[in-house]
């Protein structure tokens, strides 16, 4: 992979951010995984125990790619806050995926394999856990039914789930499913950085479209005068297209 390493800043930011909480770590198990429904489920208000991420309260979701072993070379769901069963109203949250993938031939694959990663989380319907997503916010909010909780949900069940489907791509060798539910996490700075590998992605799908180099009038120069490589990934791919 070439222009995506451009997001392993990203991940490391993630990760610093989250460096002072504590956590727990669960290595995957594909046996530890949470039912899944088979289809979008409706959890009324009513049955709900909670919400994460509700109205009101910050909710974060995201999903960066790495070819790096050393951010993502591990199947494990990590928890930052008090788990499912502990929590007893609605709750700030952030669900952040960190997925090693096989490298690739050409940015045009990456890019397109990154895209479809991103959408695997509309495919994932754990048992009592309503998952509600916006892309143009970057939200996501999930009703948690009283019933799940009776059954025994939990963060390290749920997060398997994930990361079955997650594994089901073979461009995936690895995946880190990191859920936050801790009041004292800096949301608003992990959602700038999920903000931040968005719009990463964004501009490389720009540099691919073979865009040309005039960062003066480029909607994108915030980002990459922020972002050390972007440039000089873009003068690399205009010097191979006139080649
Ligand atoms: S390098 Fe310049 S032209 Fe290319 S995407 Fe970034 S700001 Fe735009």
């Amino acid at each position: 992979m070439q222009g995506l390493e451009l997001l392993d800043g990203v991940i490391r930011e993630l990760e610093q951010t989250l460096a002072p909480l504590q956590k727990q770590i669960w290595q995957w198990s594909p046996q530890n995984v949470w039912p899944s429904s088979g289809e979008n489920e409706l959890v009324m208000r009513s049955e709900a125990a909670y919400e994460l991420g509700a109205a009101g309260l910050s909710s974060v979701c995201c999903s960066c790619v790495t070819a790096d072993a050393a951010l993502a070379g591990e199947d494990r769901v990590e928890l930052y806050g008090p788990d499912l069963a502990q929590i007893t109203q609605d709750t700030p949250y952030a669900r952040i995926t960190l997925l090693q993938t096989r490298t690739f031939d050409s940015d045009d694959e990456a890019y397109r394999t990154a895209k479809e990663l991103e959408l695997v989380k509309y495919g994932v319907f754990p048992r009592g856990f309503m998952i509600r997503s916006s892309a143009v916010s970057g939200r996501e909010q999930v009703r948690v039914a009283k019933s799940a909780l009776r059954q025994g949900i939990s963060f390290e069940t749920v997060g398997g789930l994930f990361i079955r489907k997650l594994r089901e791509n073979p461009a995936v060798l690895h995946a880190r499913v990191l859920f936050v539910t801790d009041p004292a996490a800096d949301y608003a700075a992990l959602g700038a950085l999920c903000k931040k590998s968005e719009q990463i992605v964004q501009a490389l799908n720009h540099i691919l479209d073979g865009l040309d180099l005039d960062c003066a009038h480029c909607e994108m120069k915030p980002l990459c005068d922020e972002v050390e490589g972007m440039k000089e990934l873009h003068r690399k791919k205009l010097k191979i297209a006139k080649s």
